[in-house]
Parts: C-alpha cells; sequence; structure tokens
C-alpha cells in the first residue's frame, strides 16, 4: 500500500535484472536466461491455464503415463497476448488491438528509459507473431491424446533444434529430470527454431519487455498505469483500476493463498455446512450411478469401469486436508518487487521438488477462498471450495430446490467432467487408457457434436461466434449437471410434492436457482476475449442450457417460437 516507496524507490528494483538481461553476450547465454525465467504458471486440465508469458511453462501433475507418480509438462508460451489468435485474426477488432499493443510496447520500453523504442516494438511484435503460428489452438490443446509426448532430455535437441536446451534445463534447475511431456510438440520445434534464427538484441528486448510487463502492477505509477490502459482498458474494457488494497488482496492470495485460506475456511466454514454439503454430494453420486445404469446405448463393461470411477472419486468438501508451506518464502517490509519474485519462485522450487515423488489424490488444486470448484482427472478427485458452498450457490437455511438448482448443478457438473471428453480418456487410476468400446464413443462423439452444433450458433456479436468445439467439454458438464441435479432434487422430495415458495413451485424453484448461478456483467472487450481463450461459454448460454432438459418445458409452459424452446429431437442428452 505505500506507492511512496514504491515511487521513491523508482525502478531500482528493476534494474538488477534488466542488466543481467543486457549482459547477454550469445544464444547460451540467452538459452539460461530463457531457462532461468521459467515458471510453475501453467496448468493444463485442473485450472485450464494454457498461458505463460515465459518462452515456456511447466507444469508439474500425476503422469499420463505414471499416474502414481508426479511428471513434468512443458507447455508452449512466449505471448504477452492472451492467445495466438490476437496476433494471427485478420478482423478490424484483432488489428485494432495490434495496433495499440504496440503502442503499449513502445511506451513501457520509454518509461523503462530504453532508446529507440518504436523500432524495438515493431520487432517484438514481429518475433511474438512468429511465436504465435507455432501455437496449437486452445481447442486442440485439450486434446489429450495429442498431447501425451514423452521427450527425454536428448529428443528436445534432435526434434527441436536451435536452442541450447542444456542450457535451457541447468537455467531452470530441472537438468536432473529424465523426461518431460510435451504438450505441443510443434511450437516446441517452432519457438525453438525461433531462438536460433531470431536476433539476440531482438530476443534480449523481448527478456526485457517481458519481465517489465511481469512487474509492471507494483512498479511507479506510470508504468502501472501505461500497463492498465493497454491490458484493463483496451483487452478487457475495464474502465478503472481496482483500489489498490483489492489489488493488494489479489497479490496475497496469489502468493501465500493456502495460508489465507485457512484462515478463511476456520472462520467461514462451520462443520455443519460441511456435512450438508457432502450429504447432497452423496445425492449427486447417486444419481449419477443410476443415469449411468439406466443409459441404454452404453456396453455393460464400459458402465462397469464409470461405476468404477465414481467409487474411487475422492470429493474434496471446504478444503484440504493439507497445507502449503511457506517457510521457504522470504518475506520482506517494503520491497512488493522482492516478495512477488521470491513468492513466484519459492512456488516453482515447490512443484520442481515433487517430480518423481509419490501423487498425492487428496491434494487440492484450489485454495478455500475461490468461488469455483474442479474436477481434477489425473486425481480421479472433485474440489468444492468453502467459497462456493455460500449463498447464491448453497444456503443450509434454503428450500432444497433452490441448493439443487443451485450448488447440486454445480457438483453435478464436476461429476460429469468425469467422464467427458476429457474423463473418458483417464481411467479410475487417473492413467490414460481407453476405456470405452468403440459403439460407446461413437454414440458419445455423435450426441456431443450435437451439442458442439448447437453452441455454434451463440452470438454474443454479430461478428463472433461462440466455438462449439473448444468449449465442448464444459457444455456438457453443464448439461449432465443439470440433469443429475434434478434426478437428485426429485429423489430428495421422497415422493411428497415440494413446498412452494413465493408462488413458485419446486421445480419452478429450482430452475431459476439454476439460472441465478449464471447471473453476471461482462463488458464487450472482457466478453470478446473470454469467447476467444475461455474453455466455458458466455454465462448467458450456460443458463440457456436449461433448454436440454424435457422437465424445463413443462415447468415454465416453454412454446415453440419462444427464446429458450427446442424441439424435442434438438435437445442433447448425453448422460
Ligand atoms: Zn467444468
Amino acid at each position: 500500500m505505500d506507492e511512496a516507496a514504491i515511487e521513491a524507490k523508482g525502478l531500482a528494483p528493476l534494474r538488477p535484472h534488466l542488466e543481467a538481461i543486457a549482459a547477454i553476450r550469445d544464444k547460451r547465454e540467452l538459452a539460461r536466461a530463457l531457462g532461468e525465467s521459467l515458471r510453475a504458471d501453467v496448468d493444463a486440465l485442473n485450472n485450464t491455464n494454457y498461458h505463460t508469458a515465459n518462452l515456456f511453462g511447466l507444469w508439474v501433475a500425476p503422469g499420463f503415463n505414471d499416474s502414481d507418480h508426479y511428471t513434468a509438462y512443458l507447455l508452449q508460451g512466449g505471448l504477452q497476448l492472451p492467445d495466438r489468435e490476437y496476433y494471427l485474426g485478420e478482423d478490424e477488432h484483432m488489428r485494432d488491438i495490434r495496433t495499440k499493443y504496440q503502442a503499449h510496447v513502445s511506451a513501457i520500453l520509454k518509461l523503462a528509459g530504453f532508446s529507440d523504442t518504436d523500432a524495438r516494438a515493431i520487432r517484438i511484435l514481429e518475433l511474438e507473431h512468429a511465436i504465435a503460428q507455432t501455437h496449437r489452438s486452445l481447442a486442440d490443446n485439450e486434446d489429450i491424446l495429442r498431447a501425451n509426448n514423452t521427450w527425454t532430455q536428448a529428443d528436445f535437441a534432435a526434434k527441436a533444434p536451435g536452442l541450447d536446451w542444456a542450457g535451457y534445463f541447468r537455467g531452470a534447475g530441472i537438468n536432473q529430470q529424465a523426461s518431460f511431456i510435451v504438450w505441443q510438440p510443434e511450437a516446441f520445434t517452432g519457438e525453438s527454431a525461433l531462438v536460433a534464427s531470431t536476433a539476440l538484441d531482438t530476443w534480449k528486448d523481448w527478456l526485457a519487455f517481458h519481465l517489465i510487463e511481469a512487474y509492471g502492477g507494483v512498479l511507479p505509477k506510470a508504468l502501472a498505469e501505461e500497463r492498465f490502459a493497454f491490458f484493463g482498458k483496451v483487452l478487457s474494457g475495464t474502465p478503472q483500476q481496482r483500489p489498490r488494497w483489492q489489488r493488494g488482496v489479489f497479490v496475497v492470495n496469489g502468493l501465500l493463498g493456502d495460508a489465507v485460506g485457512q484462515s478463511y475456511a476456520h472462520q467461514y466454514f462451520p462443520p455443519e455446512a460441511k456435512a450438508q454439503a457432502q450429504a447432497m454430494v452423496a445425492n449427486l453420486i447417486a444419481a449419477f450411478r443410476k443415469r449411468i445404469d439406466d443409459l441404454s446405448w452404453m456396453d455393460p463393461a464400459t458402465k462397469a469401469e464409470a461405476q468404477a470411477k465414481l467409487s474411487t472419486l475422492y470429493v474434496g468438501i471446504g478444503y484440504p486436508e493439507t497445507w502449503h508451506d511457506y517457510s521457504s518464502f522470504e518475506v520482506k517490509a517494503d520491497d512488493i518487487f522482492g516478495n512477488i519474485w521470491r513468492g513466484n519462485l519459492s512456488d516453482y522450487r515447490r512443484e520442481v521438488a515433487r517430480l518423481g515423488k509419490a501423487v498425492d489424490r487428496k491434494e487440492w488444486s484450489m485454495t478455500p477462498q475461490t468461488v469455483n470448484a474442479v474436477n481434477l482427472p489425473l486425481q480421479n478427485a472433485l474440489n468444492f471450495p468453502a467459497a462456493i458452498l455460500q449463498p447464491p450457490f448453497f444456503d443450509p437455511l434454503a428450500p432444497a430446490a433452490a441448493n439443487y438448482g443451485a450448488i447440486g448443478s454445480v457438483i453435478g457438473h464436476e461429476i460429469s467432467h468425469t467422464f467427458d471428453t476429457e474423463g473418458s480418456t483417464f481411467d479410475s487410476k487417473g492413467r490414460v487408457r481407453n476405456w470405452w468400446t468403440p459403439a460407446d464413443l461413437a454414440h458419445f462423439e455423435a450426441a456431443t457434436a450435437q451439442l458442439a452444433a448447437q453452441y455454434d450458433t451463440y452470438k454474443p456479436f454479430p461478428d463472433l461466434s461462440v466455438n462449439g468445439k473448444q468449449t465442448l467439454a464444459e457444455n456438457i458438464a453443464d448439461v449432465a449437471g443439470i440433469s443429475a441435479a434434478y434426478d437428485g432434487y426429485q429423489a430428495s422430495l421422497g415422493g411428497k410434492t415440494a413446498p412452494a415458495q413465493d408462488g413458485l413451485s419446486g421445480d419452478q424453484q429450482f430452475f431459476i436457482a439454476f439460472g441465478q448461478n449464471w447471473g453476471s456483467k461482462t463488458r464487450e472487450a472482457a466478453l470478446r476475449q473470454q469467447v476467444m481463450t475461455d474453455p466455458h461459454a458466455p454465462a448467458q448460454y450456460r443458463a440457456a442450457t436449461a433448454r436440454n432438459i424435457d422437465a424445463w418445458y413443462a415447468t415454465f409452459n416453454v412454446q415453440p417460437g419462444e427464446k429458450l424452446y427446442l424441439a424435442s429431437p434438438d435437445r442433447v442428452r448425453i448422460w
């Protein structure tokens, strides 16, 4: 919060790092510096974060082919803008963003004391454009089988010549690691070749710019404001920054999430709420078991493995059973730059230290104070943080109809990821294994293709459609989630009629609560960014998926011609 101290320090915290970049004499030293910048800042399957501005990103998780041990996954990176489409898209909106981005790169370099910044900005953009051309698209990133590529250390030099890989791995401190899973081999080949073919000075400018950008928020006001003017205003349409104290909370939450979470869960998540949420999860799992048994199209052997996945599923409610140890993270007063630097590094070192060790299936990937829920396919586990187990999602005092419609649909959504396009790739032990018969898979793919086509028709803007393939796994989970929640709700009534409330029947309360899950407001730029980079469809279309559910029609007497009407053959039924 001490902005005066930050102004007084000026660029001093940045200077040793900029000097180290300036001192790089050749491509060998560049490789080492690129390695030193590697962080554990991507997460392909749990939090679906494929983006890092560093050259590559590390994700440590159970192995695709050895789910008992933590394995190193390497993902493409190197772009400051959110996705390759921002560099390659030819429409007017994307061109406009690129023009403003180039001016922003120049402005940042100028504020950091660089000369000749317009020319440097052009070269940085050219380099990032070339990197973008090597990148796999978001929709393709979600294809697990295409991501399962094991490379030994020696493979990198042979399959991706250009970068001095030995130097890179030494710089990253992972030169002892025998092999990696390379998510997008063609991007590694392409980016490594660019290290060889692009001028050293351009790479040094790129490194300096990326460093300043990463820390711009905690540098003097002029830099922080320039950063917000582009990433906040242009890219997300946000007219003004959040108050500084809120940004401070984000920093603490990001670097000391478990420490905050331990305190949060203790204060706000009583054992009674936990017990009630656990009971709902048990009902939802029972509803899923029945739905699987009742499927007419699925082979008995496939059903048995699906049931086995439900039997071994770990469901974490509220908060994790163990907490991160932050004792190696030194936090100093009046050193926000250093604190963030050391926090990211200590995070990275904790992840690297886990490589090769036995997997803890009960480990969480979300903090208790996160308003979200997650399925961890490689651990066959779910996390429901304490912060989503409160209104409007869950209220121990609310009618069952509202709780099932709201949090019940979320619970059903997460359970169903166990069986969606991604979950169907992993067996009950979290291994990559095809446990579906060809006929089952053919049916599943036909039904899900119909759902992808349904979402392709949604257009938040005349020139931009939702990408049905990119959002497919989440849309399947939404249909399955509300279906199972509805069943769970009906079962919870035990044959009795639900009590009406405010003149609404039980079913009406259920669907209204479901819709309220998705109440949100988004500015145009942020919504455009979401459509292009998020595996989830925008909130209004997630609410609209109620039209795939037969019970929806009787509940509100929905008629042909109405916006949320679908003829029976067009309703997608998967689980
Ligand atoms: Zn999901």
